[in-house]
């Protein structure tokens, strides 16, 4: 790959250049032994900057210093109308530093630019202004009872307390700002933990919410290695919840950890997600979305379609036209214009994809497309087709995590039961797409497909307004909705007696 210019400014230049501290209690802090992480611009290989490695001391104090906030500081008396209009107001920073961070998200992830400035960046506002409303809106409710005498009962939605929030690398500002908008509009603190490869956008996330005048201790940020940082954080005592996004591994391991205080836990995880197209679909339109939903973002997306299911009709016609589409992406590093496709977050996660593709082939599958590294600096590797694909192989029962899709034909003749059965064959539950006119055919697979989001004619479109998260071995819990923030709080029944 060659070079190509970045449109970093002079200033963020100079941020970079110096290591970054962690936010704990509203100052800035180096890592309490001095520790550093090397920051890596996954297009080339090179390092871009030095975060401080935090340890079991800095989460520490990151934890009292939100539980302080919590317990004894300003968050939980200030007015729900007051935590609205700071969300708002970070959604506004946001905006106003958008081309800042879209280029901070594309160095540290190598993704197109124009991607980190319109979904990244574009989104994270917006998911602060929609949560911001929920604020004001949280309310208990009044119960009738059936107990002997006369009585005043009522629910009461209270926070949880201080929220462990751990996030993946994948679409790093995203999935801090997803994790903190619900958590504080439900009026918790929170403890943040980037994933170690990405810690770019959330710190400068971080700077901004000291800006936008969050009070010290209600956003902490610690970055470090998942094993030190992250475990520490799930293994404190002062912490009420935790929200983690990541693996199916590590959160089987994180809710382990968690049972012994039982912690609140949501844990959204890994995917194998179906797509099916039949013949009575926009078949080009269908063509254009899966090809977009395994290749997007370099197929780093839980919910990723990389199974897909088509009727033996149209096979040909849809591989053959997922591949054209494969062939014609342009992968480059996300600074340059042309680029459709940017590397993989890192040489490690490039060789872990590139050796699914090779187990694929040892056990019979045939690559259409792709299939390769691409010479050079940086993490790149060809958008992959595979096809002769089975069920039992492991490139299929595994989360690849890259841009790699299997392919698989199935028959008309086969019943509604059968198709579900074949969508449902994997040990996770995320996402789900079904490409049909035929409504009877969409609803009645949409209600048997075992999957958190079911999308009809569509590719996974995110909404905050729509619950997200999976079934299965894809999680526990829902992210965005009301149901979102609700999993923030604890609800409480009061009971007054009036007798006597
Ligand atoms: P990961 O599980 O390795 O790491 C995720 C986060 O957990 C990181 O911050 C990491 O430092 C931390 N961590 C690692 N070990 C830990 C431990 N022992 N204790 C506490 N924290 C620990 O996942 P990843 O490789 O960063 O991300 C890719 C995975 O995330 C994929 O499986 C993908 O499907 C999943 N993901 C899921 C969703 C969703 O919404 N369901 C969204 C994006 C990514």
């Amino acid at each position: 790959m060659s070079p190509v210019n970045d449109p970093l400014t002079p200033a963020s230049r100079a941020w970079l250049a110096r290591p970054l501290p962690m936010l704990i209690g509203g100052t800035w802090q180096p890592a309490a032994g001095g520790a550093l992480l090397d920051v890596i611009n996954p297009s080339d290989g090179r390092v871009v900057a030095q975060a401080a490695a935090g340890d079991s001391t800095d989460v520490d104090r990151a934890v009292g210093a939100a539980r302080r906030a919590f317990d004894s500081g300003p968050w939980g008396t200030l007015p729900p109308a007051a935590r609205a209009r700071l969300l708002w107001r970070l959604a506004e920073l946001i905006d106003q530093n958008s081309d800042q961070l879209a280029a901070l998200e594309t160095l540290n992830t190598g993704k197109p630019l124009r991607m980190a400035r319109t979904f990244d960046v574009g989104m994270s506002a917006e998911c602060l202004r929609y949560h911001a409303g929920w604020c004001t809106k949280l309310e208990g409710s009044t119960r009738r009872v059936s107990l002997p005498g006369e009585w005043h009962t009522y629910t009461l939605r209270e926070p949880l307390g201080v929220a462990a929030l751990i996030v993946p690398w994948n679409v790093p500002l995203p999935m801090a700002v997803g994790k903190i908008a619900p958590a504080l509009a439900a009026g918790c603190t929170v403890v943040l933990k980037p994933a170690e490869a990405t810690p770019l956008t959330a710190l400068r996330l971080g700077e901004l919410i000291v800006e936008a005048g969050f009070p010290p201790g209600v956003v902490n940020i610690v970055t470090g290695l998942g094993p030190v940082a992250g475990q520490a954080l799930v293994g404190h005592p002062g912490v009420d919840k935790i929200s983690f996004t990541g693996s199916t591994a590590v959160g089987k391991r994180i809710l382990a950890t968690s049972a012994a205080q039982l912690k609140r836990v949501s844990l959204e995880l890994g995917g194998k997600s179906p797509v099916l197209i039949f013949p009575d679909a926009d078949v080009e339109r269908a063509i254009d979305a899966a090809a977009r939903g395994i290749f997007g973002n370099s197929g780093q997306v839980c919910a990723a379609g990389s199974r897909l299911f088509v009727h033996e009709a149209l096979f040909d016609r849809v591989i053959e036209g997922v591949a054209a589409r494969a062939r014609a992406l342009r992968v480059a590093p996300g600074f340059d214009p042309a680029c459709d496709m940017g590397p993989l977050i890192s040489a490690r996660q490039r060789d872990r994809v590139l050796g699914y593709v090779a187990s694929g082939r040892d056990e019979g599958a045939k690559v259409l497309t792709g299939g390769e590294a691409l010479p050079g600096e940086g993490f790149f590797m060809q958008p992959t087709v595979m096809v002769n694909t089975r069920p039992e192989m492991t490139m299929v029962r595994e989360e690849i995590f890259g841009p790699v899709l299997s392919c698989f034909r199935f028959s008309g003749e086969d019943p509604i039961d059968a198709l579900a059965a074949m969508a449902n064959d994997t040990d996770y539950g995320l996402s789900a797409s079904i490409w049909t006119r035929d409504l009877a055919r969409a609803h009645r697979l949409a209600r048997r497909i075992r999957a958190g989001n079911v999308r009809v004619n569509a590719a996974m479109a995110p909404d905050f307004a729509m619950p997200f998260g999976g079934m299965k071995q894809s999680g526990i819990g829902r992210e965005n909705g009301r149901e979102g923030v609700e999993s923030f709080t604890e609800l409480k029944s009061v009971a007054v007696s009036l007798d006597g």
